[in-house]
């Protein structure tokens, strides 16, 4: 099965101004070389008219889908009734409804008496706003990262960030940063926290008494990497212990990628700081948000400010998606059960090849390539089909799947047939 239709069409191309103006930073329009035009729920088309199912997802941006109708009607109602757009983080009434939503949707009932930041609109944004907090609450400057973190592009979010190609485009040292070993990193033969544990309590360890431990319950960028529960208890009685500070990169896995809302809310943990950005908007809009602690509040007044914080179209769509996917467990517990499904199937592919594995919580699932150059080759075949899906992992070897959450069941299936198919194509 193919999605693209019109088999009439030319091959899909780039216009000359991505190469002759636009830098060679561009990434994604390498990989996929067309001009996308319109893009509803979980379908994209390009200028000529092929479809695309879309299981890229705005690298998690797009949990509702692009152009979401609930989310775009109250945005066109905002914009077309003269509302303020840019106010920095002046009182407006989207911040007051939004401020009162996500308290009375997500908070309140989850009991977790947070603070909430807006920090600039972005993931690292967040992460920085995070890392500054930490460090000025316990007056200590290291932090502990795992291996194979992504926290942005940012210095301070690259310090804590695995990827030596990302982390050589700093051009400086990138300093005041740990690695450690995340769950599973040495294929079950050590017990991960052993290392941790030792060099803390070792006077002889050389590990400086850290502020903070910033975690991703599941590395999206790092190649899905899924930590346990256990594993994630495990760390917080650590830090607990240890008057450590637990921060949560919930900006990928956040807003019910993995099922809950909150990433950490199968775990039970209650991490001191969380961020969130990509899909907070709803609506691929740009928007970040920094919660802490209520006695970790030690900001002054403007010590972290920004000229895009709190943009009220964002807000508007946040509070949409919170009021319509978030007021009970149906949303979620539909996540649940499309991440079986994919699961399920994806488990088959693996289970039919050899040096194939399948990986994954919710509805952020992948398949890991023993030879890692195969995974690229599945994401172009995949894309020749119609199929939009990324690579991740340090050596580009895994597959990702961040289809939206609203994606239809006959979709999920449909894509995973022609994934299955580009993987028979790529191994030729
Ligand atoms: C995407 C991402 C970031 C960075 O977000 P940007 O908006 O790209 O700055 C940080 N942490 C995680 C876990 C991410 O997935």
């Amino acid at each position: 099965m193919t999605i693209t239709t019109e088999s009439t069409l030319s091959q899909p191309s780039l216009p000359d101004e991505y190469t002759s103006i636009e830098s060679e930073v561009r990434s994604y329009c390498r990989g996929w070389p067309t001009v996308m035009d319109t893009a509803q729920g979980s379908w994209v088309t390009d200028v000529d008219g092929r479809r695309y199912l879309d299981f890229f997802g705005g690298a998690g941006a797009l949990n509702y889908g692009h152009n979401n109708p609930a989310l775009k009607q109250a945005l066109i109602d905002y914009l077309t009734s003269d509302k303020i757009v840019h106010s920095l983080d002046m009182a407006t009434v989207a911040k007051t409804d939004f401020l009162r939503t996500f308290n009375d949707v997500i908070l309140a009932p989850r009991k977790l008496d947070y603070k909430v930041q807006f920090p600039g609109p972005t993931g690292a944004n967040a992460v920085e706003s995070a890392l500054k907090l930490a460090r000025k609450v316990t007056g200590r400057e290291s932090i502990i990262n795992f291996t194979n973190a992504f926290h942005g592009m940012t210095l301070g979010a690259l310090s804590v960030t695995g990827n030596s190609m990302k982390r050589a485009g700093a051009g400086i040292p990138l300093v005041h940063a740990t690695p450690m070993p995340y769950d599973n990193y040495f294929d079950g033969v050590t017990e991960d926290f052993h290392w941790f544990e030792r060099v803390l309590d070792d006077s002889g360890g050389g590990l400086n008494r850290p502020a903070a431990v910033i975690v991703e319950t599941v590395q999206g960028e790092g190649g899905v990497n899924v930590a346990r529960a256990e594993w994630l208890q495990a760390l917080e009685q650590l830090c607990r212990k240890r008057d450590i500070l637990l921060i949560v990169d919930d900006v990928q896995m956040g807003c019910g990628r993995t099922g809950p809302f909150f990433s950490f809310e199968e775990a039970g943990i209650t991490p001191d700081i969380v961020t969130l950005s990509k899909s907070i908007s709803g609506y691929g809009l740009p928007m970040a948000l920094t919660l802490f602690r209520r006695d970790l509040d030690v900001w002054t007044p403007g010590e972290h400010n920004g000229t895009f914080r709190g943009h009220n179209p964002a807000f508007i769509t946040a509070t949409k998606a919170l009021e319509t996917y978030w007021q009970d467990s149906t949303f979620s517990d539909e996540t649940l059960a499309k991440g079986t499904l994919m699961r399920d199937l994806m488990e088959k592919m693996a289970a039919n090849r050899d040096g194939i594995s399948a990986r994954g919580r919710g509805m952020v699932q992948g398949l890991k390539f023993e030879d890692a150059d195969l995974a690229g080759a599945v994401c172009k075949a995949a894309f020749e089909r119609g199929l939009l899906a990324e690579t991740s992992g340090p050596a580009d070897e895994v597959v990702k799947l961040l289809p939206p959450l609203t994606t239809s069941e006959a979709d999920l299936t449909a894509g995973l047939e022609v994934l299955d198919e580009s993987i028979s194509a790529a191994l030729g």
